[in-house]
């Protein structure tokens, strides 16, 4: 018998998918990892569980325990689906810009869902500042707290990284992959890295975010905006400190949107925002280094998570993105 321990053991090991129209197009070997197919539905499955393996560890999270985090969506049903197995109490708190479908999701899977004013980082009232507040007020809770929580990174270097160098067979020239906690980018490129120096790791930024200018210039500096949720930052997160990136690559929304719909309607590929960014990055990185590159990124979550905005004509046309 070959079976899998629950929605935890179902976590990781995701299939590394060749684009064939971009390989072709670009003459590069263009990978992404299909991180949609974890359980939840998205990568941030893998950093809710090793928060939650660190904190059962080290004690702090003990049964009947309460688990706080302030997430702009993935991490929380990553967390609501591990709390619901393991009979913890999931409260999360999350901006009132997030989609519509991410609230619902988190109610029908048991969290206590808790909405907030998006405001930035430096007003106290931010969603993580009072995700943290929650978690001292709460009787046996912890603070997931996932952008400073090095127990993120640690399991995309434990895994994420070794599962791509291991499908690509060692042969890989450059990662690329846009960054929210940055969890993703900091475990992957410290272990491509160690493997072999020579791997290029580019960060992909939308706008709005600070971090393309902090790679490009060494200052946290952003100009317009973006449609996408999850990624972009304006800080450098405890995860993204110390990171070995060689470059960054800013992808607008409409590049961002058309490669959605060309990973829907030529890979039969239905996923979100941030896979649309990374993939971008990929062929424009491809377009940079020339043909016979392995080029390798990640499809970060599913479409479905956004019907009614990414994949709603009325809404994209609102947008000026039709
Ligand atoms: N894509 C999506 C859809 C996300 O929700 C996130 C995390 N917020 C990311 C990408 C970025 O992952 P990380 O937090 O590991 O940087």
């Amino acid at each position: 018998m070959r079976t899998r321990h629950g929605f935890a053991g179902t976590v990781g090991n995701t299939p590394l998918i060749r684009l064939g129209r971009l390989s072709a197009e670009t003459g590069c070997e263009l990978l992404a990892k299909a991180e949609f197919l974890n359980p939840g539905g998205s990568v941030k499955d893998r950093a809710a569980l090793a928060i939650l393996q660190e904190a059962e560890l080290g004690g702090r999270l003990k049964p009947g325990g309460t688990v706080v985090e302030g997430t702009a969506g993935n991490t929380g049903i990553g967390l609501a689906h591990l709390c619901a197995a393991r009979g913890y109490r999931c409260v999360i708190v999350i901006p009132d810009t997030q989609s519509e479908e991410k609230f619902a999701l988190l109610r029908t899977l048991g969290a206590d869902v808790r909405a907030v004013p998006a405001v930035p980082y430096a007003d106290d009232n931010n969603y993580q500042k009072v995700a943290g507040r929650l978690a001292q007020e709460l009787p046996n809770a912890i603070w997931a707290r996932q952008f400073d929580n090095l127990a993120n990174r640690q399991a995309h270097y434990a895994h994420t990284g070794p599962e791509i160098w291991n499908d690509c067979g060692g042969r890989i020239d450059a990662f690329t992959c846009a960054t929210g906690t940055g969890g993703t980018l900091a475990g992957v490129a410290r272990y491509l890295k160690e493997q072999d120096p020579a791997i290029r790791i580019i960060l992909a930024d939308p706008y709005g975010s600070a971090l393309y200018n902090w790679v490009k210039h060494g200052e946290l500096t952003s100009e317009g905006s973006s449609i996408s949720e999850g990624i972009g930052n304006s800080r450098v997160t405890a995860n993204l400190q110390g990171t070995p990136i060689d470059d960054a690559l800013r992808i607008d929304d409409r590049s961002c949107v058309a490669m959605v719909y060309r990973l829907l309607r030529e890979e039969g590929l239905y996923v979100g925002g941030s896979s649309g960014i990374n993939v971008a990055a990929a062929v424009a990185l491809a377009q940079q280094m020339g043909p016979g590159h392995t080029i390798v990124t990640l499809l970060c979550d599913r479409g479905a998570t956004y019907a009614a905005r990414l994949f709603n004509p009325q809404w994209l046309a609102q947008k000026n993105l039709l």
